[in-house]
């Protein structure tokens, strides 16, 4: 697959059939309004699927049907190898249709297919493993009470979770979801974000082909403020873990206030800082990875490294480098292996990233891009765009703009860069380059983010927790730490005679 070229992929492309239809109680189903919306790829304008759009009356079938199995205990109560074969085997399934998969992703919303034939689908794959193996290797806990006393702490599935997850990462963001809480014993609804529900819907097949029973995991497509919404105040939901905007994020605080004190596990937006420091010894690693961190996936990224603060003493040499950069990474055909950057996700957010970019002309030094770019004269493209000199104050600065535009922003003192990195509503994940390690930990320990990584961006790992401070929300995706969103603590309690 490695080895595909442009045509192979295109040719595989046109062999896929779309799974268009709702997921729910082990069926493809039409919405109950008849209704449908068009899926289109970003790179060319044209028609991928009409998917069904469902609403409400949707979501309440598929709440019901997940609520049926895990009452009955058909998944919730399996013997926890049992359920671990299943997931491994679903894991096996997607690795067995790793192109299809990327594929998908790829036409859906614009990604390089060879992203998501290397990280994503693979990345799913790896992470329903991880997961299944946790299944039957997390021990519970007995509490140190006394003598005549046992107290069990055990870790229990909370019923039907709700997952609402965006288009960046389709595949992914239904994985990290699904994979835990299924491992957890939970029934799940995922509403898939309507720009990419393409292969969220395959994911449930081979869900199902795995041996996930009916019921368990269910898909329901369509718009946030019909589907999402009803998933949000429905009082049969437990818990809603939700990926997206913070905007929406703190709607579903709403939801859940409003209706059933539902869990809510917000994963929301970000403006992540990476730090250069002259006494980073290889900057020329700093670079290519200060372009990796606001480039890759088309700058569509939760964690994006979209502010750059430089020390001034190596700024202007090191944006000469940046330009360089992004010279080489110019948007392409996402099928095209030699493309170094693939498709925004729609029109919408097209125009909205080139809002921000002829604002920025404005007000700051245009240094790269700076233009709306198509390919064969069509699609949703966006130069790979870097501001120098930006203010700290300026929206370029401060807003997230989900797209391959880099603000650079030089400072004078470890403190200064600090402080200028915290000084932000979100707090999702941060980068700092030295080669000293003092300066290191003490400025790690200082940043507000959920993640720093500290020469290298954006680490991130099946076994390590990933999530925000701040208004980045506060849900946690990976590691053993996700269970702690899906299940409930549970004390039971028996005297006996010492
Ligand atoms: P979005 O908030 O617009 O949509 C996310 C999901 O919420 C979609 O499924 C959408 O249909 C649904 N939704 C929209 N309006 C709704 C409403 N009124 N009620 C209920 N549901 C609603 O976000 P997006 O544009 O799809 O994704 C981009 C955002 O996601 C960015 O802010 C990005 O930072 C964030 N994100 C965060 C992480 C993380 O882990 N923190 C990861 C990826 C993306």
């Amino acid at each position: 697959m490695l080895d595909y070229t442009l045509e192979d992929w295109r040719s595989r492309a046109g062999q896929i059939s779309f799974r268009n239809k709702a997921f729910i109680d082990g069926k493809f189903v039409d919405a109950v309004s008849g209704k449908t919306f068009d899926s289109i790829n970003p790179a060319n304008g044209q028609v991928l699927a009409q998917v069904a759009e469902c609403d409400a009356a949707d979501v309440d079938l598929a709440v019901a049907a997940g609520r049926r199995a895990f009452e009955d205990g058909r998944w919730s109560r399996m013997a926890p190898g049992d359920r671990k074969a299943v997931l491994l085997k679903l894991a096996d399934l997607i690795r067995a249709n790793l192109e299809e998969m990327a594929l998908l992703d790829s036409l859906d919303m614009g990604k390089l297919v060879t992203d998501a034939a290397t990280i994503d689908a693979p990345g799913s794959a790896h992470f329903f493993q991880w997961y299944a193996e946790a299944i039957d290797k997390v021990y519970d806990e007995v509490a140190p009470t006394g003598p005549g006393d046992l107290a069990l702490v055990s870790r229990v599935p909370l019923g039907v979770v709700g997952a609402v997850t965006p288009w960046n990462f389709p595949l992914d963001m239904a994985t990290w979801k699904a994979a835990a809480a299924l491992a957890a014993g939970n029934s799940v609804v995922l509403k898939p974000a309507e720009q990419s529900p393409l292969s969220a819907l395959r994911l449930a097949e081979l869900a199902a082909e795995a041996g996930v029973p009916d019921g368990v995991f269910n898909v329901v497509p369509g718009f946030g403020h019909t589907a999402g919404q009803a998933l949000g105040l429905h009082m049969d939901v437990d818990c809603l873990a939700f990926t997206g905007s913070t905007m929406i994020g703190k709607k579903f605080m709403e939801y859940s206030g409003q209706s059933n004190l539902k869990q809510v596990w917000p994963e929301t937006g970000g403006k992540s800082p990476n730090l250069v420091f002259a006494d980073c010894e290889n900057l020329d690693a700093a670079a290519d990875m200060a372009a990796f961190g606001i480039f890759f996936n088309q700058g569509e990224v939760c964690s994006a490294n979209s502010r750059l603060y430089v020390e001034r003493s190596i700024k202007d040499a090191f944006v000469e480098k940046m330009i360089a950069r992004a010279e080489g990474m110019q948007p392409g055909d996402p099928l095209d292996p030699a493309s170094k950057m693939g498709a925004i996700v729609d029109e919408k957010q097209t125009e909205d990233i080139m809002r921000f970019v002829e604002g920025g002309k404005k007000t700051a030094n245009l240094v790269a891009g700076g233009e709306r770019a198509y390919v064969d004269g069509k699609g949703c493209f966006v130069a790979p765009t870097i501001f120098d000199d930006v203010s700290h104050d300026d929206p370029l600065a401060r807003d997230e703009i989900f797209g391959p535009v880099l603000s650079i922003i030089p400072f004078d003192s470890e403190d200064e860069a600090v402080t200028m990195a915290n000084d932000s509503v979100y707090g999702l994940a941060a980068s700092v380059w030295t080669d000293n390690l003092g300066r290191a930990l003490r400025v790690s320990d200082k940043l507000m983010a959920g993640t720093v990584s500290v020469n290298t961006v954006d680490a991130l790992s099946a076994q390590t927790p990933f999530g925000g401070m701040k208004q980045s929300g506060f849900g946690r995706d990976l590691s053993l730490h996700s269970f702690d969103k899906y299940t409930a603590l549970k004390t039971t309690w028996i005297k006996y005679q010492a």
